[in-house]
């Protein structure tokens, strides 16, 4: 057996194995060692020898709690199963691998949570496609073909991404498990990439040939069942695309040990259709998890998801990993959504009948992975079965999308009426315990069933004549596996057993005995049973094709409930929490009325939020910088133009009283250094990095909000960067920006400059102490009330007292100000430098500025290690840049 073990766990790579034997599933060797310890399971050995294979192992029953557990903590579990009656077998019981699971492969509903998507993504880099020879140790990863699909589910997708925007598309996906090719040398760029996914997701590395360009088309053939991939959009990815869903497919078979029917087709995803949101931002604005406890629950998704299913709820996900650019799009969306909101009865209908929904995309990922059960199919039905009714209720729906959803809805009549009249109200959630099949739904099950029932009566009644022949008044028929049907006795009445009664097993208590009688109705009552049971499996059998043949028409319902749900939830939203419609341009302006917070607003008790407007356009200029003591609201302000804007742009009204929005392209949100958990660089660098991203990619229709930049240095670097920041995006780019900060010097720039314009927080001060009203009004703070919060945190009052008198100190030499007119005239004069040379004003970075970015190339170059041609190729690189 040992022998046996061993093959199973070669072939399950560094997955634990789970080794099925009897009723138990038992681990061995190191894999026992670790699961004792992360599993809790007492560590024995199989004898006592020194050299005793260590062991571990639970009730098979239990296997999915202990899967999730493993799952959960970042583990790949193989299940190797008892493949024949352990009765029929000759010899050793066969057994096989049937399951590899993994976090990017999960099928089970108990190991996934229903409201996410489970994302398994293969990353396939450019080269690794395009080269001919292997890859030096050198290779530069810089593109890649990224695909993910949901196999609880069936969504497939690809597109082409460069590195940073493969780090966003894994954070904003929330992919669980990404498999990178191997390098044949383990370069930097690789382990670096690898650590920056490991953050994120768990990363498999696969082996070269997985990724191979042919093999992956003849895989993507197979499984869409098409002679040319043509038809998806793939084509514009190019070649590593194609090779990274080669990799996802090839990868599920080796896991799922089963056909992927409802994996039948695959998207493009196009960035340039969505909002783009880099990780940063999606992190700090809190989109789909809070930053400190990573949960949902307090995020913006857990705090406006009204939905009925669980389908709705990930589709919302969806909506908000991919914002709506084209303004059709999002107006057809908002109509709908308007449509709902504005009709009570219609919303509380749909939203009725989807109460009665069951989870359909992952019932039919069941179906397709031959994981299924009675229930499951049930359900299936069930759900079709509220079909009619919303078609009813849409019937006299208004809004174009409403409309095209409606006439999309397929009630599948045939399959829905065929599951209703085979299968019974409250199924079991697996074929094995029977009983399922309604009762005259097949004749012949019908005729063995009544065979039993018969036996089953005779057997009842035998009971009765055998206690009143005896005079044993508690005499029973039992039954269990090993002795069949037996009649038990009591020690009490041990005098009155009759001889012909054949003696089977002595209990503490009671004997029991069997009657040649009753074996032979036993006989006829289990062989009725097993025939029984066989019909309703070969039934169960023919149901499971029945709807496994319909998938992809199941699929596309499943969808459109989705999407009706999400779009009902929406309007429930609005409703509750009285949003508006926002009017959707595609100028620059970005005008709110009385806008709040979305998640403080559900979270608040009613009436404590203070509302805020917002207005940008070219005539109240387009960078705000907002400026107020600590805990004034200034985050949570930015913040909310930001959150209102992308809710706008998935389609969803917006708590505000008005609110026009000028779609933007992109999404950048960049907190302060302090405020956010790094990854391992010091938190300065990972605020200049955000920050370096967002003036490289920014467009004059993005949305930039910064809060606190600058603030992880001494304080002439940071007021220093803030102010030349503020300057580039004002003159380079053009965006709407809104701007916190607590550096007062920068208010200066409202005079300097068109677009920005000064805001600040409304504090009173009232007896010594100030109350915050959350209010921003225009203009600039007067003074930074720095003492003030630290005396509401606690600061003892001695160190408080004493900094009063400081800052008076300071305040009355005028070193304060001296210095604040110092920094703006010595900056107005440095621009200066920086114009143009004919004085227009115009902003243009030349070579020897130290800022340029082929200085700090120079800077880095050792000319004593480079070859002429080399050189050659750099100039010629550079001149490129400079002449782009
Ligand atoms: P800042 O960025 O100025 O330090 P925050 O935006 O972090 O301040 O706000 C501090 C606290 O004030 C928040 O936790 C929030 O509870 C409260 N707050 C902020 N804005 C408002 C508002 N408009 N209405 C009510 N409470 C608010």
């Amino acid at each position: 057996m040992m022998r046996q073990y061993d093959q199973a766990k070669n072939a399950c790579g560094d997955a634990l194995l789970f080794f099925r034997m009897g009723d138990f599933y038992e681990l061995f060797h190191d894999d026992a060692k670790v699961a004792a310890k992360l599993l809790g399971l007492t560590l024995t050995s199989r004898d006592k020898s020194p050299n005793a294979i260590p062991m571990a192992g639970f009730p098979h029953h239990q296997l999915d709690s202990y899967l999730a557990k493993l799952i959960n903590q970042g583990h790949r579990v193989a299940v190797c199963d008892q493949v024949e009656d352990p009765k029929e077998s000759k010899g050793l019981v066969k057994r096989e691998i049937s399951q590899i699971v993994t976090p990017g492969t999960i099928v089970d509903p108990s190991l996934l949570d229903p409201t996410k998507s489970n994302f398994l993504a293969a990353a396939c880099p450019v080269e690794v496609v395009t080269k001919k020879k292997k890859s030096s140790p050198a290779e530069k990863f810089t593109t890649f073909g990224l695909a993910w699909a949901d196999i609880s589910t069936g969504q497939f997708f690809a597109t082409l991404v460069s590195r940073k925007g493969l780090i966003d598309l894994v954070e904003r996906l929330n992919i669980t498990e990404v498999l990178l090719p191997e390098t044949p040398v383990v370069s930097e760029e690789f382990t670096e990439l690898k650590s920056e996914m490991a953050d994120r997701a768990m990363v498999t590395v696969r082996p070269r040939w997985a990724f191979g360009l042919d093999a992956s088309e003849t895989l993507l053939h197979k499984q869409f069942n098409v002679a040319t991939l043509d038809g998806f959009g793939l084509t514009e990815f190019g070649p590593a695309t194609i090779a990274a869903a080669g990799a996802v497919v090839e990868y599920l078979n080796e896991t799922q040990k089963a056909v992927l029917e409802h994996i039948d087709s695959i998207r493009p995803f196009r960035q340039s259709e969505c909002v783009e949101i880099d990780s940063a931002t999606w992190r700090s604005l809190e989109i789909t998890q809070t930053i400190r406890g990573c949960v949902r629950d307090g995020s913006l998704l857990g705090v406006i998801d009204r939905c009925k299913t669980p389908m709705g709820s990930r589709l919302l996900g969806q909506w908000f990993t991919t914002p709506l650019i084209e303004l059709d799009q999002i107006r057809s969306r908002h109509e709908a959504v308007g449509e709902l909101a504005g009709n009570q009865k219609l919303r509380t209908d749909i939203r009725e009948y989807l109460k009665g929904v069951y989870d359909l995309q992952r019932l039919l990922a069941r179906v397709a992975t031959g994981r299924t059960s009675p229930r499951d199919l049930s359900y299936i039905g069930q759900t079709l079965g509220k079909i009619p009714a919303l078609r009813e209720t849409l019937s006299d729906c208004q809004s174009s999308l409403l409309t095209k959803l409606k006439s999309e809805l397929d009630p599948c009549t045939d399959l829905r009426k065929e599951l209703e009249l085979a299968l019974v109200d409250d199924c079991p959630a697996q074929a094995k315990d029977g009983n399922f099949i309604r009762d005259g739904y097949d004749t012949k099950l019908d005729e063995v069933r009544k065979l039993a029932a018969g036996g089953k009566q005779w057997i009842a009644e035998y009971q009765q004549t055998i206690c009143d022949q005896t005079g044993i008044p508690s005499l029973k028929v039992g039954y269990n596996k090993v002795f069949g049907y037996y009649l038990e006795v009591t020690h009490t009445h041990r005098d009155k057993i009759p001889a012909e009664f054949i003696r089977k097993q002595t209990l503490k208590n009671a004997e029991r005995f069997i009657t040649p009688e009753l074996k032979e109705y036993e006989e006829k009552v289990l062989s009725a049973d097993s025939q029984a049971d066989e019909r309703e499996q070969k039934i169960f059998a023919e149901l499971r094709e029945l709807v496994r043949v319909q998938i992809s028409r199941l699929k596309t319902n499943a969808h459109i409930i989705a999407q009706l749900d999400t779009l009902a939830g929406l309007a429930q939203l609005a409703a509750d929490q009285n949003y508006c419609r926002p009017q959707m341009v595609t100028d620059s302006t970005l005008m709110i009325e009385e806008g709040r917070h979305p998640v403080l607003d559900v979270m608040q008790p009613l009436g404590v939020f203070v509302p805020n407007g917002t207005s940008v356009d070219e005539e109240a200029g387009f960078l705000h910088l907002i400026t107020g003591p600590n805990m004034a609201g200034k985050s949570t302000y930015i913040r909310q133009v930001a959150l209102i804007t992308l809710l706008a742009q998935i389609g969803s009204f917006v708590p505000a009283t008005s609110a026009t929005i000028g779609v933007v392209d992109k999404i950048f949100a960049r907190v302060g250094a302090s405020d956010e958990l790094s990854r391992g660089q010091s938190t300065f660098m990972v605020e200049m990095t955000e920050t370096a991203r967002i003036l490289n990619t920014a467009t004059s229709r993005s949305l930039v909000i910064l809060d606190e930049i600058g603030r992880g240095t001494s304080t002439y670097d940071g007021v220093s960067l803030a102010w030349a920041i503020v300057e580039y995006l004002h003159d380079q780019i053009g965006c709407r920006t809104l701007f916190a900060t607590h550096y007062h010097e920068l208010t200066a720039l409202e005079n300097d400059f068109k677009g920005v314009r000064n805001y600040n927080v409304a504090v009173r001060e009232w007896e010594e102490k100030i109350v915050f009203l959350h209010k921003i009004v225009s203009g600039s703070a007067d003074k930074s009330y720095g003492i003030h919060v630290a005396r509401l945190a606690g600061v003892p009052k001695w160190v408080n007292r004493r900094a009063e008198q400081i800052l008076e100190r300071l305040e009355s030499t005028s070193e304060v100000e001296h210095n604040k007119e110092a920094i703006k005239s010595s900056v107005s004069a440095q621009r200066n430098g920086l114009n143009g040379p004919n004085g227009s004003g115009e902003f243009q970075l030349t070579l020897f500025d130290a800022t340029h970015p082929l200085i700090e190339k120079i800077r880095g170059l050792d000319p004593n290690n480079l070859t002429p041609i080399k050189a050659l190729e750099m100039l010629s690189e550079w001149k490129q840049e400079v002449e782009s």
